[in-house]
């Protein structure tokens, strides 16, 4: 009985508080609809049904709260309505689908990114990291009612926070100060500023807060009456001078008070601006008029005196600052400015844009100028809430900001995919990274992270980086790290391989490489203009210098001895070549040089009579590609490592290359037996058929040996004139 009485006890209470919403938003939008507000309160009270808040309130009694503080900021109903849903994803059975189809698409979108954002766990943040958390806030939604929502939550949250166990209250407050805060003082929304930033330095450290408070309420009763003295006083000169102005006074916020205190290790009565009054003039001359009078009223203390009038500071704040002294001795401070600049200072969105932050960057001029559009757009919206409800927020949009799965923030390029996240994380996490996983579920290296995306590398021992993977990065970290890993990778291979060769070079020639002392090395290394004997090794691995003729050099007795046969030679080094990387080099000649380690890409497969063109390769000696192959300009980045090459004429040994082609036919009696016809009139070996058929279609793959360029175009040119081959292809992989 007793808790039925409560129940309709708060009913009453939570149907009173709506109609109040109700009048307010009709207050400033006589002309809106308030229909769509009264289905979200229903709504919002069926699915909270029976849900209670820690303070033993129906649920509901929050989003109502919520909801009349966006109505305090005069936001649209659309914000109003997304304010009474903003919990219903999170804490009920709906879901955003449902949302959509009651409410539509804007409120949905808007109580979406709130949920989003309630799921990150900022606990785990570290001081150094809240900048980029509430960047990252900011980055991630592009509605600028989110925030505002989102804003409005923590603040009624923190007014109730005494309900929740005193680990809850820190973790809250915490957060409060480091993350909400900021972003509501970011926005220029200086009154919820200073409530969340009271409210949680109360609950964060309460012992500093009573001793700020009680030294704050000591002073009070004298400070107001000394500030009413001094506004009394002005608004009579104001007068005698014929200046127009207003003139308004505060004492500093506790919050404030305490970060002073702690900053410049000072006492409360020594702060020039525990006092303050601000007068707003009509125009810019009048606003300097005023400070005349004021310099002419008290003394002035010398450094304090600013211009932020002539010099506006880097987030358009203007105002002109000057701290004086009171008879009494009592400091105070005095802001002048005018009505649009006090409009800017206090509730300009983003007018406190980087207040007390660093130098201006490039990239913060780029924002600036953002923020320079927003103020003159600003001016031509006549209604600023309209202004407000419609932006779009993109103030960070160059950076994506990510968590790893402790909550330590991650912060990258736009695009970056998990590769440049591992990176980030630690060179090796980069190199063996082979997988990752975004909000648990796996997904693709080439995956494009998203803000607030939690992101998760999963690396295997052993494993190493790709060439692929530098068109994957975006980070230059990354792409450094890659590249890197390349050159020295490959350089050690590249050694390895010169060794082989110069050994096997030395055993043909009966030279004990082992008498060949390190200086002979560095002698002949520095004849190639090379630093170390180690550059050599490379440089014949790479195939830049041939094995014989640096053999000649490091030993004398080498050139001397009786050579064996040339072709001998030749096909010692191709067996070296073909041991190590399986190539085969006899029918291509590098000009000018007689023994570079010569192979055809496997991209292409080049046969004899194709253009082809040359690379020096790491480590592999010389690639030979057909000019078509589209690695060929993909590769050919480095202009000097081009090489010359052309098909040797001596074909004596020429078996073919297994060339593969694809004809795409009908699939009918008889086309098998035509095709194999035609290949084999011209006594070219098939080494492989596959057909593959599929509604009266055929896809047949055929591998055969080509002997070079004319061959094959007379085989492709015999097998399209068969009847039902639509067309043969050369495919460039065998
Ligand atoms: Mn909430």
């Amino acid at each position: 009985m007793a808790t039925l009485r409560h129940q309709i006890a708060t009913n009453v209470l939570t149907v009173t508080r709506f109609r109040e919403l109700l009048k307010k938003v009709r207050s400033y939008r006589p002309n809106d609809d308030l229909g769509l507000i009264r289905s979200a309160y229903n709504y919002s009270l069926l699915h909270h049904t029976g849900q209670q808040r820690a303070s033993g309130e129906p649920y509901l009694v929050h989003p109502l709260e919520v909801a009349c503080v966006l109505a305090e900021m005069k936001l649209d109903p659309i914000a109003i309505v997304a304010g009474l849903l903003h919990d219903s994803v999170e804490d009920t059975s709906v879901t955003i689908i449902d949302i959509r189809k009651e409410f539509g698409e804007q409120v949905a979108h808007i109580v979406e990114g709130v949920t989003k954002i309630s799921k990150i766990d900022f606990a785990s943040s570290e001081e150094r990291q809240a900048e980029n958390v509430r960047k990252m806030v900011l980055a991630m939604v592009d509605d600028i009612r989110v925030v505002l929502i989102k804003l409005a939550d923590r603040l009624h949250n923190m007014r109730t926070l005494e309900h929740l166990p005193p680990e809850r209250q820190q973790r809250i407050a915490k957060e409060t100060l480091e993350i909400y805060a900021p972003i509501a003082h970011r926005l220029g929304m200086g009154k919820i500023r200073g409530e969340l930033e009271d409210l949680g330095f109360r609950y964060m450290d309460p012992i500093g807060y009573d001793q700020v408070h009680a030294a704050v309420e000591s002073r009070r009763k004298a400070g107001e009456h000394f500030l009413a003295q001094i506004e009394e006083l002005l608004r009579e000169k104001f007068k005698e001078a014929g200046i127009e102005a207003l003139v308004q006074s505060r004492i500093k916020r506790l919050y404030s008070i305490h970060q002073k205190i702690l900053r410049q290790r000072i006492t409360v009565d020594q702060m020039y601006d525990l006092f303050a009054v601000r007068v707003i003039a009509n125009n810019v001359q009048d606003c300097y008029g005023v400070l005349g009078i004021i310099h002419n009223l008290w003394r002035p203390v010398p450094s304090r005196i600013k211009d932020f009038i002539a010099m506006p500071r880097p987030n358009f704040y203007q105002s002109l600052h000057t701290s004086v002294i009171a008879e009494n001795g009592q400091p105070f401070e005095v802001q002048i400015r005018t009505e649009e600049m006090h409009k800017m200072a206090e509730e300009g969105i983003a007018a406190h844009w980087k207040y007390k932050d660093g130098p201006v960057s490039a990239k913060d001029e780029q924002r600036l100028a953002w923020l320079r559009q927003v103020v003159e757009w600003q001016r031509d919206v006549s209604d600023p809430n309209e202004f407000l409800s419609t932006l779009k927020i993109d103030l960070y949009p160059e950076e994506v900001y990510t968590f790893t799965p402790k909550g330590k923030v991650v912060i990258l390029p736009r695009d970056a995919t998990p590769l440049d996240f591992a990176y980030t994380i630690h060179t090796e996490v980069g190199h063996t990274c082979v997988g990752a996983k975004v909000n648990g579920r796996m997904v693709p290296l080439r995956y494009r992270l998203h803000s607030g995306d939690i992101v998760e590398i999963l690396t295997q021992a052993g494993h190493h980086p790709s060439r692929d993977w530098l068109s994957v990065v975006k980070s230059s970290r990354a792409r450094n790290k890659i590249k890197h890993w390349m050159n020295v990778h490959q350089r050690e291979r590249a050694i390895e391989i010169g060794r082989k060769l110069i050994e096997k070079e030395a055993r043909k020639y009966r030279v004990a490489l082992k008498d060949i002392k390190e200086p002979d090395f560095q002698r002949v290394a520095s004849d190639y203009g090379l630093g170390r004997g180690d550059d050599l090794l490379a440089g014949i691995g790479y195939g830049k210098f041939p094995a014989r003729q640096v053999l000649a050099k490091l030993s004398p007795a080498a050139s001397e001895s009786p050579g064996e046969a040339d072709e001998e030679k030749q096909s010692a080094i191709t067996s070296v070549v073909r041991r190590v990387f399986g190539g085969d080099h006899n029918a291509i000649k590098v000009k000018g040089h007689d023994d570079l380690l010569v192979y055809r890409a496997r991209c292409c497969n080049p046969i004899r009579g194709e253009d082809i063109v040359g690379y020096v390769t790491r480590g592999k000696g010389v690639a030979v590609h057909s000019r078509n192959c589209p690695n060929v300009t993909n590769l050919m980045y480095e202009s000097e490592r081009r090489i010359a090459v052309e098909w040797a004429r001596d074909t004596a040994a020429a078996a073919g290359y297994p060339v593969k082609l694809t004809l795409f036919c009908d699939d009918r009696a008889g086309m098998l037996k035509q095709i194999t016809a035609i290949i084999s009139d011209d006594n070219t070996n098939i080494r492989n058929i596959e057909v593959r058929t599929a509604n009266s279609q055929a896809n047949i793959d055929v591998v055969i040996d080509i002997e070079d360029l004319k061959h094959l175009e007379l085989i492709v040119s015999g097998l399209r004139k068969i009847a039902g081959v639509h067309d043969v292809q050369r495919v460039q992989r065998v």
